[in-house]
């Protein structure tokens, strides 16, 4: 496959990278990455995917945009309240790149449907705002053996790991299991300071893209955590994580809604 022009250009701060170089574009242009959440992680997170060129995006939400997603889902404008997130994130990224095949998957994300949502996609992104959507993305990407970034936020801090199949370990083994239902404030009882998508989303797109380049390190076998109040970023080394295999998952646990979905 040969770059036009056009793409010579557009890509043309990647390319000049030793890093990425024209190879590495063709990985990405190649390459499918899905977004679990279209709110304030998945928006950021689609945002610069596209405009990296990722060749497949997938997008799954169930919700609707509503105005008070606006002060931080970036991907969604004031035109597009009412209208399923996946169209107006789908509308958002072809429109900032045409290279870009979006897919979108307007249903919640459930046991019934998240293996047959993950097997075609490369990278996972968990934009999701609740602790049950959590495990279970986790344990269908232990089980179908896929690389995914979690990613919470909450007030004015945010958090985000990586899991790559053998490599490290994954939400579960740092988390154990979802706390006490109500024990821990969402996001509309709690709130959450806008720009914080904008940093921990931003952050899952890279581990995206460098894991699909192969480049670098990875948060696999670390948490790193962010304060916006302290402006601290803390990297915390996760006990062990040589073989996570996990035998013990072997079915998936269905999550409730909460009542703020996709922070
Ligand atoms: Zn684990």
């Amino acid at each position: 496959m040969a770059f036009t022009n056009e793409q010579l250009e557009r890509y043309s701060r990647h390319i000049i990278l030793k890093e990425v170089g024209s190879r590495g574009q063709k990985k990405l242009l190649n390459s499918s990455v899905l977004i679990i959440g279209a709110g304030g992680l998945g928006a950021p997170a689609a945002m610069y995917l596209a405009a990296a060129g990722v060749g497949t995006i997938g997008i799954a939400d169930a919700d609707e945009v509503d105005l008070s997603n606006l002060q931080r889902q970036i991907i969604h404008a004031t035109k597009d309240i009412g209208k399923p997130k996946v169209e107006s994130a789908r509308e958002t990224m072809e429109a900032m790149n045409p290279d870009v095949t979006v897919k979108t998957y307007h249903t919640f994300v459930t046991s019934d449907n998240i293996l047959e949502l993950i097997k075609d996609y490369d990278f996972i992104i968990d934009g999701t705002d609740n602790f049950l959507a959590k495990f279970l993305i986790n344990d269908a990407c232990v089980m179908a053996k896929k690389p995914f970034s979690h990613a919470g936020i909450i007030r004015f801090k945010g958090q985000l790991m990586t899991y790559v199949p053998g490599e490290g370990p994954c939400y579960r083994c740092v988390f154990k299991n979802p706390p006490p239902k109500d024990a821990v404030p969402t996001c509309k009882q709690a709130g959450v300071i806008g720009a914080m998508g904008g940093v921990i989303g931003s952050l899952q797109a890279m581990e995206a893209v460098k894991y699909i380049l192969g480049v670098g390190d990875l948060l696999t076998g670390y948490l790193l955590t962010f304060d916006a109040i302290t402006m601290e970023f803390r990297k915390i080394k996760l006990p062990s994580g040589e073989k996570h295999l996990h035998p013990e998952i072997t079915e998936l646990i269905d999550y409730e809604q909460t009542e703020c979905e996709g922070i």
